[in-house]
């Protein structure tokens, strides 16, 4: 069987074997730096060139795999869309031509429109590594996400997971429910009904839907909040106050929790609406945990797809 990572690369987690999860898993502990160290400098993907393209805002997950790909050897280039010819209405399979012509070994992309790499992976012949497409997934944030719970959990098996907030348009929740469900996570999806629709149940067997917070709270193992999408709503959204009010994580919803729950959130959070200051800096936040698992995740992805 072709491996589907070298070939096409990443490019979302529900086709994803679950033997690959958990090499790439056990290949980004290997790269998790010790206390006071920084991440390894390796040669792995020495001659590589992997170029970058984000056609959506971001901070966290471009700087994580630049870090990733330079520090295993690799040459990149950073490429926004603004500022580029996709400005100026050249189509995206004609820019995405373009860049192959100058022969890098990789394209790492962020797009708007959902199913975005999966449709120019049939285009192109050097492999995507997706950054996130629309409402659809963002399959290393996944990774990195099981990986932080693992460092504080023996194994997914059985454990209770909560995912909470603006489930609707959130490819982060789509990716956790396809890892969480193949290791055997019970998973709990909660939001206002305008933001979880029913259908979200057939994602994956036995995930269940709550429009109740303390319901979908109680006896969590993880707390995993989302971030109001607001770029992606056009319907009129609650106000910061009416949501945190219904829907933002205070101190009090940790006690209906188990007692040693993980608080989990992608970022960028926003104090006040999904969660308050006392919950994003307490001792249950892994919130920059998950940060620094993305090098070492992006580098075990990036030498799987190209070393
Ligand atoms: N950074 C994550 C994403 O790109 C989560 C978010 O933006 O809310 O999907």
């Amino acid at each position: 069987m072709p491996d589907q990572l070298k070939t096409q690369g990443l490019l979302d987690i529900e086709s994803l074997p679950r033997e690959a999860i958990e090499e790439i898993l056990e290949r980004a502990r290997f790269f998790q730096p010790g206390p006071g160290e920084t991440y390894k400098r390796l040669e792995a993907l020495k001659g590589k060139t992997v170029v970058n393209l984000f056609f959506e805002a971001s901070t966290r997950t471009r700087v994580s795999f630049e870090i990733a790909e330079r520090r295993l050897g690799a040459d990149t280039i950073s490429i926004a869309a603004q500022g580029s010819s996709v400005s100026k209405g050249e189509s995206l399979v004609d820019t995405l031509n373009t860049l192959v012509a100058m022969r890098p070994h990789a394209v790492v992309m962020r797009h708007a429109a959902s199913g975005a790499p999966q449709f120019l992976s049939r285009h192109l012949t050097i492999p995507i590594v997706n950054a996130g497409d629309g409402t659809h997934e963002h399959p290393t944030q996944a990774l990195l996400d099981a990986r932080t719970i693992l460092d504080h959990r023996p194994s997914l098996a059985g454990l209770r997971v909560a995912i909470i907030g603006d489930i609707a348009h959130s490819r982060v929740a789509r990716s956790n429910v396809h890892l969480l469900a193949k290791f055997g996570a019970d998973i709990i999806l909660c939001g206002p009904p305008a933001l979880l629709p029913p259908e979200l149940a057939q994602l994956a067997p036995g995930v269940k839907l709550s429009w109740n917070m303390r319901d979908a709270l109680a006896g969590a193992d993880v707390i995993m909040m989302l971030r109001v999408q607001l770029e992606r709503q056009y319907e009129s959204a609650m106000s910061a106050g009416e949501y945190f009010r219904f829907y933002g994580l205070r101190p009090e919803h940790i006690e209906l929790a188990s007692p040693d729950v993980i608080v989990m959130h992608p970022g960028p959070i926003n104090r006040g609406r999904e969660l308050s200051s006392e919950v994003a800096d307490s001792q249950r936040s892994v919130i920059l945990n998950q940060v620094e698992n993305g090098v070492a995740v992006r580098m075990a992805v990036l030498e799987r797809v190209l070393g």
